[in-house]
């Protein structure tokens, strides 16, 4: 079914969701499933499956030379959306990356993706490979989220990349966005990010999933600015329990984000990392309950595959 529909049926009831990364090459499916069947007792419509493009790596030889090497890390979004629904019954929702994919390749995921019954995609650009200082596209690939979204709504219609193909076959992939309360960090201002985000919406976007946040009024704030630009597609927020102190310094590094003072104040008193989960998890909780009382669509969370922290949190909320 497709997330729209879902919230639609919830009739203002707020969902669960979360997020998982393929496992690491050559490992198998078990992990997942081991991430998923604690949160299954929270009724979750849909798990989304993230996508990662290649990278480079330095292999160091006997002789001390170095070589070059490319390979994706977590291949396998599409065949672990296939297991996921397979075993839970549930939607899985795969995200879409221009990196590390030509415009035929993408293709070919979309028809797969509509042979297996997957109904939502999430599209974006994708992350910058390691190593490399920004985001480079792939030769034959898209440069822009706003591109491969066209893509998607041109199959939606049944329009292909090449003439030849036969038009009567259409997908019907209901499209998510990416969306940054606290701004994309390549972008100049706030403003030009939302011009883009407009775009997306007008190109056939219907909802948006934002990055983490650990402040409430960051999202309520950006939520209050798509209404006032005109996006009225629901907005869901994506959230990360604290876990660690290091992620003190990783997640504004990695995610662009900021860590409100409270927060790090009370990370930075705790003597233990088992000390600074409790925190983060009793933060989190506090930030969902607003987040329900604020009307969010959805909850969905970042688990990174460690789903105790989520589960401990979704017991208060759900
Ligand atoms: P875009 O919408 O393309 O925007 C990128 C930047 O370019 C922004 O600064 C924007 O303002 C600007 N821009 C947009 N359109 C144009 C245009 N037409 N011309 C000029 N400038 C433009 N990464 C992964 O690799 N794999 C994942 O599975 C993944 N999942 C994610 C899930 C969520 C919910 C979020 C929030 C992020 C995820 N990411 C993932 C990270 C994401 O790929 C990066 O944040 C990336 O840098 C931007 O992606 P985007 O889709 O927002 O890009």
């Amino acid at each position: 079914m497709k997330i729209t529909e879902h919230i639609a049926n919830a009739k203002g009831k707020t969902l669960f969701s979360f997020e998982l990364l393929p496992p690491i090459k050559g490992s198998n499916l078990q992990g997942i499933f081991n991430a998923i069947d604690p949160l299954m007792e929270f009724n979750p419509p849909f798990i989304d499956v993230t996508s990662s493009r290649e990278d480079h790596l330095y292999k160091e030889h006997a002789s001390g030379l170095l070589e070059k090497v490319t390979f994706r890390k977590r291949p396998g979004t599409v065949a672990v959306c296939a297991a996921i629904m397979n075993k839970y019954k549930v939607d899985a929702v795969p995200h879409l990356i221009c990196g590390g994919f030509t415009k035929e390749e993408t293709e070919y995921a979309l028809i797969d993706l509509q042979f297996l019954g997957i109904d939502n995609v999430l599209v974006l650009r994708g992350d910058a490979r390691k190593g490399d200082a920004g985001f480079v596209p792939t030769p034959g690939g898209h440069c822009y989220a706003t591109e491969l979204l066209e893509q998607v709504t041109n199959m939606n219609n049944g329009i292909y990349l090449h003439e030849y193909q036969d038009t009567s076959f259409k997908t019907d992939f209901c499209i998510g966005v990416a969306a940054y309360p606290e701004k994309h960090f390549e972008a100049p201002n706030l403003k030009t990010d939302f011009k883009y985000l407009k775009q997306k919406v007008a190109g056939g976007a219907e909802f948006i999933v934002t990055q983490m946040f650990f402040d409430n009024s960051k999202y309520k704030e950006f939520v209050t600015q798509c209404r006032e630009n005109g996006i009225n597609i629901p907005i869901i927020p994506g959230l990360k329990p604290l876990t660690t102190a290091k992620q003190l310094i990783n997640l504004p590094k990695i995610f662009h984000i900021d860590i409100p003072e409270d927060l790090s104040d009370a990370v930075q008193a705790c003597k233990t990392d088992k000390d600074v989960k409790e925190v983060g998890i009793e933060w989190m909780i506090n930030q969902c309950k607003e987040l329900v009382e604020f009307g969010a669509p959805v909850l969905h969370f970042y688990t990174m595959g460690n789903a105790e922290p989520t589960k401990r949190i979704a017991q208060e909320i759900f």
